[in-house]
């Protein structure tokens, strides 16, 4: 067995379609990092929003996970089951007065340049057919990822009141993922660098609730030829059903990750664990405040 250790990671995909070779890479990163560290690596199924979920996706996404040797502890947490627990929360940043609700029209916010300006801070508004936001008091400008180093978030929109209970009443990203990455204990957050932007929020949420912070880590972003992020929504392909090992190696590359020759003669299991011993942060190329990737990804090694 080895060394105990404290580290608890996650990976935390949204049910809105089958993992492509981009959500692989924040999967394969989160968990080598994790299993480097002999720590924890759990999945979060983030189904907090219904109309983006495709029927099936969840079962999908846990079926390539062990397709591709990535093998969680404990159970899987579905936001869905989580309602009460971000209700409580929002209770109590009700009753201590550091949220408010908010009835501003998008064209009213855009009029403003797209940032809020906590109009409906002294409203006192009831909740009727509004957002909830955090009133804050202790912004965050800032954070240290441990492989982009310091970075320096948008004063202005570090600053903003922003939404943690949407207009149709669901429970928003930034709030869910703080009360359940604080519930897990999650000690460091891996993710794909498109979440740099939000990560100051998170922070803020952090130190209004008194919650210990995760360190941040966020992994380069597969491109498409046209530089733009390879996602569901500009219909990246899933990964195939077929041998697992030569995608497995190409997300390794992109990693920048040294590879054995010999993986063609190993068994999945053989190669993953010859990734956890062999990762490597040092080599990871770097994503520029997450918006530009020094290397874009074509298709096909291996
Ligand atoms: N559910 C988010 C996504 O799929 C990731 C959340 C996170 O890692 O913080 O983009
Ligand atoms: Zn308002």
């Amino acid at each position: 067995m080895a060394a105990h250790s404290t580290y608890l990671g996650r990976f935390a995909p949204s049910p809105s379609g089958a993992l492509h070779f981009g959500s692989l890479i924040a999967a394969l990163g989160s968990f080598l990092q994790a299993r480097s560290c002999c720590g924890q690596w759990h999945v979060r199924i983030e189904d907090i929003d219904p109309p983006r979920e495709v029927p099936g996706a969840a079962e999908t996404i846990l079926r390539q996970l062990t397709h591709y040797g990535l093998y969680w502890d404990g159970p899987v947490v579905y936001q869905s089951q989580r309602s009460q627990a971000y209700l409580d929360v929002l209770a109590d940043l009700a009753q201590r007065g550091l949220s408010y609700h908010c009835d501003c029209t998008r064209a009213r916010i855009q009029h403003l340049g797209g940032c809020y300006d906590g109009h409906c801070r002294q409203r006192h508004l009831a909740a009727h057919n509004t957002a909830v936001r955090l009133h804050q008091t202790l912004p965050v400008l800032g954070f240290h990822d441990r492989l982009c180093g310091d970075i320096q978030a948008d004063p202005a929109l570090a600053r903003e009141d922003f939404i943690i209970r949407r207009r149709d009443g669901l429970f928003a990203y930034n709030l869910a993922v703080v009360v359940d990455d604080a519930a897990l204990g999650v000690t460091e957050v891996v993710r794909g660098a498109d979440l740099i932007e939000p990560t100051v929020r998170q922070l803020a949420l952090y130190r209004q609730l008194g919650y210990k912070e995760p360190g941040y880590l966020h992994l380069p972003l597969v491109l498409t030829a046209d530089g733009t992020k390879l996602s569901k929504q500009n219909h990246a392909p899933a990964l195939c059903d077929g041998d697992p090992r030569p995608i497995l190696a190409d997300a390794l590359v992109f990693l920048n990750q040294p590879l054995t020759q010999g993986w063609r003669d190993m068994s999945l299991e053989s190669m993953v664990d010859w990734a956890i011993m062999h990762w490597s942060l040092a080599t990871i190329p770097i994503s520029p405040q997450g918006t530009t990737h020094a290397h874009a990804f074509s298709k096909g090694a291996g």
